[in-house]
């Protein structure tokens, strides 16, 4: 592990400069198209698996990258050329994330390579976490998975909403209740392996923004999976919930930091706060172009302080989002814990830069801001995600509140 700079290595800009080729000339001369039509753009996708951007390989590459950077710098880059499209490439990588990091060797080596597929046929993967009553709380989840000892087979029953991918997923990643009695900590993840009966598409939703990503309900009926599609193992799972248990009867219960969900939240929050940059730094690069060459008054309206001064605090917003980012980044990768919620620091921060540059860079283009001749329109609409998604900006600062204070706020 390598100690934390910020100067990029030669791989890195390698890798850097290699995504932002595909971005500038494959993903923005496609985005408005796709965020019009409003469905998964395979195409696009499929040609970020032909030049191997869309691969268990690259993927692995950059996640195992020992300075931490491979990922933030990756997806910065994906997400500056769109946003929508960047998440259609990138949304897998949460359900291969939720293996990683409850899975066993096995599990991994088995479940994450059907997730990707390979260039000739390419497969796309989903995390459902989410309920319709079970957003921010997730410890309200409710659906069910009981395991059939005499088959060893675990069975499914519930409906998830607001998945990324979700139905249309060749590998679905589904969290679950297993202890009701234990709320949060009751929870263990299931792979849905491709095809498995009972596990439908319900409703797809019509987004206002990143609309190239799909976004759906998923419903499961007496979805049954074999025993080790259960992440982590039965062996695992008991010891754990026996240490609940435990705790419980005890009085030192610590809350769900330890849940499965809760798992893959912290590790992918910076990796969504450096999509955020992303989208803030494309919209401020075309209002700062726009601010040069737009005259008016006789003088391009960059001569005014009040421009100016706004575009000086939307760059110095996004390198101070970026560093949280880099930082937390660097932190998970070198095993150091996020005492005091550095991930969620780096997913508020960027997430309230991005929705807040992108609303500058519109109010800089003045009417054309606000039509879809520009892109700051699609970006700002993209942006508002942000705030909301793998946490909303309420609950990252709860988690912040938590870990600083030491104290149960709420
Ligand atoms: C486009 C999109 C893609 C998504 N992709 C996925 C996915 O792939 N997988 C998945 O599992 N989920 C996904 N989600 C779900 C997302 O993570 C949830 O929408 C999010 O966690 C918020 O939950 P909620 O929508 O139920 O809002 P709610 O939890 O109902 O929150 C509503 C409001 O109340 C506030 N609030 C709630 N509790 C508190 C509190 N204690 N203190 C202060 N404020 C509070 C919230 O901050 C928010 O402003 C996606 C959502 C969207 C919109």
């Amino acid at each position: 592990m390598g100690d934390f700079t910020p100067e990029l290595g030669e791989d890195q800009r390698a890798v850097r400069d290699w995504v932002h080729g595909f971005a500038a000339d494959v993903m923005r001369p496609a985005a408005a198209e796709w965020d019009e039509r409003e469905e998964f753009p395979w195409p696009v996708v499929r040609e970020a698996a032909r030049i191997g951007l869309y691969s268990l390989d690259f993927y692995a590459q950059q996640f195992f990258d020992p300075t931490g950077l491979g990922v933030p710098v990756t997806l910065e880059e994906l997400f500056w050329g769109d946003a929508g499209l960047g998440l259609a490439i990138a949304g897998t990588g949460l359900a291969a994330i939720s293996v990683f990091t409850n899975g066993t060797d096995e599990q991994i080596g088995t479940w994450v390579p059907q997730m990707y597929g390979d260039a000739d046929d390419v497969k796309i993967a989903a995390f459902c976490s989410s309920e319709p009553d079970a957003g921010s709380d997730v410890s309200a989840m409710r659906t069910r998975a009981r395991y059939d000892g005499a088959r060893d087979e675990w069975v499914l029953d519930g409906v998830k909403t607001w998945a990324t991918n979700g139905g249309i997923a060749d590998v679905h990643v589904v969290v679950a209740v297993v202890a009701p009695e234990l709320g949060a900590r009751g929870h263990a993840s299931f792979v849905v392996p491709p095809r498995t009966p009972g596990l439908s598409q319900g409703q797809k939703f019509k987004k206002h923004g990143i609309r190239a990503s799909h976004t759906a309900e998923v419903v499961l009926q007496g979805v049954r999976v074999p025993g080790h599609c259960l992440l982590g193992g039965k062996e695992r799972l008991d010891e754990r919930l026996a240490r609940a248990r435990e705790r419980a009867r005890s009085g030192t219960e610590r809350g769900a930091a330890g849940n499965a969900a809760m798992a893959t939240f912290e590790a992918s929050r910076p990796a969504v706060g450096a999509q955020a940059v992303g989208i803030a730094r494309a919209a401020y690069e075309v209002a700062l172009d726009y601010a040069r060459t737009r005259v008016q008054f006789g003088r391009p309206i960059i001569d005014n302080q009040g421009v100016a001064f706004q575009l000086a605090d939307m760059r110095t917003r996004i390198d101070a989002a970026r560093l949280l980012v880099w930082r937390a980044s660097w932190m998970a990768s070198a095993g150091k814990p996020f005492t005091s919620a550095e991930g969620s620091m780096s997913k508020l921060f960027a997430g309230e830069t991005a929705k807040a540059v992108t609303a500058q860079a519109m109010q800089i283009l003045g009417g054309n801001g606000y039509t879809r001749e520009y892109p700051v329109e699609r970006m700002h609409r993209d942006a508002a995600i942000y705030t909301i998604f793998e946490g909303t900006s309420e609950i990252q600062r709860l988690v912040i509140a938590r870990a600083v204070s030491g104290l149960p706020i709420r």
